[in-house]
């Protein structure tokens, strides 16, 4: 059996695991990531400005990725739900924080091998295995591998997404919950420029949202009932095409060249606990929501640069101080975040007038109230709480 010790030891290859572990390894953090090789994934991530400069500061956003992203530069929200009672359009401009753009629309397939082949440059050790077990003690996680390896670490960093194995053995007890409704995600080219403007059309079944990609391509991703998504996806790709074309009203000319969906179904993960037994919650392994408003991955990133700033402020970096720091870091993030999200998502499925009138008047205070318009984009970017210091520490 071949064994590793090491002082951090990241488990799961998404996102949230391969950017802590480039983190950590980038700054001198003995670090082993077990991080199996994900199935092709086509969903593209709306990466915000906070975010992205955890990507700079990791040296990823580099010339070649950024020419298969596009930049938000706009983001439009449309109530599209024909009630009687619709909210005002929203319509935001980066101009109005000060920025260029509010982030980029990156695919996660060119995302993933950038952040997997930065972590191994920074010295991480990234094995292509599974976790098969691991034990938790005073001193030490210690796992062990489908393919072999002991590895014994100071502490633990479960990123291995929404049925995490490791928050189990950590003893952390999450609410689990599923939505009447699931994701079709596909992208399509049209004859109109998208004009770098992100679209969210609130519809009944749930958002309706364009997400701009290089060229004259957008990303979809389409909520709706689980069966009414099961038969759209099942469609010939040439009626998807004019189905799309009909919901988003011709903004975006003919759509044409529509890639095979995808199906996501729509859970909820929420916990209280964000760190215990020398072990940090990351991504879903902490928070699942809806893909509304682009917050899971743009939460994930600030769980890593915050497991950073609280690990190399301990020397025992599993000690209960640094496991209630993490806490009081997380908590006041993602709660209110997930909260809200999940309120706006529902109450596009009720159809109760209490639940949908709170939701426009929200939107229309938004629209109105300069104050709240700010406050709205400045929480939409990033939290009003400490931002971890790789997301401070540059300009655009
Ligand atoms: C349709 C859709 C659109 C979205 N759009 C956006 C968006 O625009 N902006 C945004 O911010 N967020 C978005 N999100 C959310 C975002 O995609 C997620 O937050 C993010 O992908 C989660 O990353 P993760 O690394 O936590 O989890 P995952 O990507 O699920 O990764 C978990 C990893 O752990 C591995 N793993 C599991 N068990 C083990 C084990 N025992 N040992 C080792 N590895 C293991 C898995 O193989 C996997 O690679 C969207 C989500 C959906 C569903």
């Amino acid at each position: 059996m071949t064994e590793f010790k090491c002082k951090a030891l990241v488990v799961g290859g998404g996102p949230a695991g391969l950017a802590t572990a480039g983190l950590l390894a980038q700054a001198g953090v003995d670090t082993v990531c077990l991080a199996p090789i994900a199935a092709d994934d086509q969903r593209t991530v709306a990466i915000m400005e906070p975010s992205l400069r955890l990507l700079r500061s990791l040296g990823v956003w580099d010339d070649a990725l950024q020419a298969a992203c596009a930049p938000l530069e706009q983001l439009h929200i449309i109530d599209d739900t024909g009630d009687l009672i619709t909210a005002p359009d929203l319509r935001f401009h980066a101009e109005e924080v000060g920025l260029k753009a509010f982030g980029w629309n990156v695919p996660l397939a060119v995302l993933l091998p950038a952040l997997r082949a930065r972590a191994i440059a920074m010295a991480a050790r990234v094995l292509e295995t599974n976790m098969a077990s691991a034990t938790l003690s005073e001193a030490h996680v210690t796992a062990l591998t489908t393919s072999g390896e002991q590895i014994e670490a100071e502490f633990g960093v479960a990123a291995d997404g929404r049925l995490s194995a490791l928050r189990g053995l950590a003893g952390i007890k999450v609410d689990e919950w599923s939505y009447d409704q699931s994701a079709l995600v596909t992208r399509f080219q049209h004859s109109r420029t998208h004009e770098y403007v992100s679209t969210e059309w609130h519809k009944r079944g749930g958002p309706f949202t364009t997400v701009p990609m290089a060229g004259n391509a957008s990303a979809l991703v389409w909520m709706d009932k689980p069966v009414v998504t099961a038969a759209r996806a099942a469609l010939p790709l040439e009626a998807l095409a004019r189905e799309i074309q009909l919901q988003n009203h011709g903004t975006l000319g003919l759509i044409s060249d529509v890639a095979k969906p995808a199906v996501f179904a729509m859970r909820g993960v929420k916990s209280d606990v964000f760190a215990a037994r020398r072990v940090y919650l990351v991504g879903e392994a902490a928070h699942v929501f809806p893909p509304v408003g682009a917050q899971g991955l743009n939460m994930s990133m600030r769980d890593a640069g915050h497991v950073l700033d609280v690990v190399l402020a301990h020397d025992d970096s599993g000690c209960a101080a640094a496991m209630q720091e993490y806490q009081s870091l997380r908590l006041p993030d993602v709660l209110p975040r997930q909260t809200a999200i999940s309120f706006m998502n529902r109450s596009l499925l009720l159809n109760d007038l209490a639940p949908n009138l709170l939701r426009v008047a929200g939107l229309a205070a938004v629209s109105a109230v300069p104050m709240i318009r700010k406050l709205a984009l400045r929480e939409g970017l990033s939290p009003s709480g400490k931002l971890p210091f790789v997301m401070r520490s540059q300009q655009v």
